[in-house]
């Protein structure tokens, strides 16, 4: 049997410091990540339409059937992975090419609007969730979803950056300061030759 393993992180377990500081990673990745990998692979064993089959199929497949823990656990291995690969050390994430920026500007008017847009639905999402730049019908759009919910799978939707906004993401560095926390990563630590990656592909 195939099980699903926790892919590694991009980069050391202190490279985001002190936004993102080593020991938050040891609990966010080590704990949280690592949880919902060994969660979903004990929940898939016997089951035949989730066994052994990719991520994203068992996060359609289970979407589609309202296995709800089952799609809990598999959106937010997803999820988490693709916010450690939206992130970067400070000086390393690069600029938004001039294709990418060109639909920036067209969606937001700039990318501090862009940036300003993401920390907003950052910021305002009640609860748990995430905040996503997306490429949606060819056109950039900032959204926000609750708890485990994701782009994965959605048809015409590319994601190209996330924010994790669950509170252990940042209570550890931040407390209750999220606007704190979410400015740093949209300053500091967006990877936006990841995004530029995502948005030609
Ligand atoms: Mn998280």
């Amino acid at each position: 049997m195939k099980e699903m393993t926790l892919a590694p992180l991009p980069y050391a377990d202190d490279a985001l410091a002190p936004v993102i500081s080593a020991k938050t990673i040891s609990f966010h990745y080590g704990k949280h990540h690592a949880g919902y990998v060994k969660t979903l692979n004990g929940l898939v064993v016997g089951k035949e339409i989730y066994e052994g089959r990719s991520l994203e199929s068992i996060t359609c497949s289970s979407y589609d059937l309202n296995d709800t823990a089952i799609f809990n656990n598999a959106a937010q291995i997803w999820n988490h992975d693709f916010y450690w690969r939206s992130l970067a050390p400070a000086g390393k994430g690069g600029e938004p090419s001039a294709e990418l920026l060109s639909a920036i500007n067209a969606s937001f008017g700039s990318l501090d609007a862009c940036k300003a847009a993401l920390a907003d639905a950052a910021v305002k999402r009640f609860g748990s969730g995430w905040a996503w730049l997306l490429k949606k019908d060819g056109k950039l759009v900032v959204e926000s979803t609750s708890n485990a919910d994701t782009p994965c799978g959605k048809p015409f939707v590319t994601p190209l950056l996330v924010i994790d906004v669950w509170e252990h993401a940042y209570y550890l560095d931040w407390q209750n300061q999220r606007a704190a926390y979410v400015k740093a990563v949209v300053d500091g630590h967006l990877d936006w030759l990841s995004a530029t990656r995502r948005f030609g592909g």
